[in-house]
């Protein structure tokens, strides 16, 4: 039995969730999580809501509201797309509660008392009109790399992490002057200062995925720069240091230890020391597009802080609808709290489970669903389960009948029924969520064809042991899948083990 620190990449509290979301992060991490329960591990899941940074201040700002205001309304939604598809965090926390501020603050004090964190004047955008520096999404302009149009910390469409001092022809996002250089003192993380060690991690660690060990090698490839870890604004966490004020910690200074402040919030409410789980194995479940911060940064910054570096950095390739890139701005996407409206989560797991690894890209199809929810769940496993249980209860008054004297077809079938859970257990254990799905429904498949060859039907009335042996396998596939299927889709799996009559514990 061994201690798992399971985290999801927090989600930004400036809107709902998409079905992105869910498939590159949530989803997986939860099926990961509830096998690892099953099998009898012992599993910390985590996550918060991140709710600093520009753009939830900007949105607040066009709101007449207060940032707080905006960053709870979406926590509130949020946790609600989560519940809706029972994601079974152990705790659910914001960067906003008291003990995250703490534990970053801390964090970053214990970074800048060793020297990890330096001060530095440097330049940056000033808009005379707002009379305040222009941090991050304050200010639009154009990639200096790729030529498309970037906000200030992040250019979506090449990936990559700007300064926005490097933007072609900068705007203020507030009023659209073009803002003018200023001098300013900030803080900066020596992230080049863990060159070598981070190389090391990179390489030797046995559980890093390989896009995940690609994306980080050709960073480092480059040489890593210091990052600037401070923001001239005041929704934030305030930076711990004397002749700091009016500066706040970089949101992705401190989103990060969320994984850790939410799980000391679980520790404080069970009395259960977090840091067990931290120091066995943690992985973190994120999306590509943060591949940067997880597999480099956040190891920096734990490096520093003198902890155990995550084991694992999953990170899910991106869904695409309908053959098209998603967008919230283009409000091309589909929200989960639509989605659960008119279906059960469970088809949802399924179909994002089942319709590519997570280190493809994929795409979210409507026609493809409806096929994949009726030819595999209905027409396979739900017929499979189906047939059984009529069948057991038409001619065997519900109970499951004795097995006796197997023939080479049943001793066959009973062989694969009781290879499938350590084959299943072993697919996911190896993050092979896909893999694991469709050995389950490759079993059933045998199963209809046993079934059919069987024709208890027939035997029932010729061959008793026959009809027996076929229902009492059938049965046995049944339970099996009602226990397999727990950490894809919990609520059906549930159904099946109250018809079976199995706890569902
Ligand atoms: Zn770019
Ligand atoms: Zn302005």
């Amino acid at each position: 039995m061994s201690k798992i620190f399971i985290s999801c990449a927090l989600p930004y509290a400036n809107g709902p969730c998409h079905l992105g979301h869910l498939r590159s992060t949530y989803i997986p991490a939860d099926i990961y999580a509830r096998y690892n329960r099953m099998a009898g591990n012992e599993v910390l899941m985590v996550c918060a809501t991140d709710e600093h940074g520009t753009p939830i201040a900007v949105k607040a700002d066009a709101e007449g509201k207060e940032p707080i205001e905006v960053a709870k309304r979406y926590h509130d939604m949020i946790v609600e797309d989560i519940n809706s598809c029972d994601i079974s965090f152990d705790n659910f926390a914001r960067t906003t509660d008291e003990i995250h501020y703490q534990i970053s603050q801390n964090f970053f004090k214990y970074l800048y008392d060793k020297g990890l964190i330096y001060e530095e004047t440097i330049q940056q955008l000033y808009c005379e009109n707002c009379e305040k520096f222009l941090p991050d999404r304050y200010v639009e302009g154009i990639c200096p790399v790729c030529g498309a149009e970037a906000r200030g910390d992040h250019c979506e469409v090449c990936g990559r992490a700007l300064d926005p001092i490097e933007l072609v022809e900068p705007k203020c996002l507030t009023c659209g002057n073009t803002p003018v250089i200023r001098d300013s003192i900030q803080y900066f993380f020596k992230l080049s200062h863990f060159q070598k060690p981070l190389e090391e991690y990179i390489s030797t660690n046995p559980y890093l995925p390989p896009n995940v060990r690609n994306y980080a090698q050709n960073w480092l490839k480059e040489g890593l720069q210091d990052w600037i870890m401070t923001r001239d604004m005041k929704w934030g966490i305030p930076v711990p240091l004397e002749g700091a004020e009016g500066k706040v910690i970089y949101v992705w200074g401190e989103a990060f230890i969320g994984y850790m402040s939410s799980a000391a919030a679980w520790s404080r409410r069970t009395g259960i020391p977090w840091e067990d789980y931290w120091n066995g194995h943690v992985v973190h479940f994120i999306g590509k597009d943060i591949i940067y911060h997880h597999s480099l940064f956040w190891p920096a910054m734990l490096l520093g802080r003198d902890c155990k570096l995550p084991d694992d950095i999953f990170a899910g390739e991106f869904l695409s609808l309908e053959g098209r890139k998603m967008s919230t701005s283009k409000n091309w996407v589909v929200w989960v709290a639509d989605f659960v409206k008119d279906f059960d989560s469970d088809l949802l797991r399924y179909y994002l489970t089942i319709n590519a690894p997570l280190n493809k890209d994929t795409d979210f199809s409507w026609d493809e669903f409806q096929r994949r929810v009726n030819d595999e769940l209905a027409d396979v496993i739900g017929n499979f389960l189906h047939r059984t249980f009529t069948f057991t209860k038409k001619f065997f008054d519900g109970k499951v009948p004795e097995y006796k004297n197997p023939s080479e077809a049943d001793l066959e079938f009973e062989q694969a029924i009781k290879e499938l859970p350590d084959k299943v257990g072993d697919l996911i254990a190896d993050m092979k969520f896909r893999e694991g799905l469709v050995e389950i429904i490759l079993t059933a498949k045998k199963g209809n064809k046993y079934f059919n060859d069987q024709e208890p039907w027939k035997a029932v009335k010729e061959d008793m042991e026959k009809a027996s042996n076929c229902l009492y396998l059938s049965n046995q596939l049944c339970k099996a899948m009602a226990v397999l299927l727990k950490p894809y889709i919990p609520n059906k799996a549930d159904a099946i083990c109250e018809i079976i009559n199995i706890p569902t514990e």
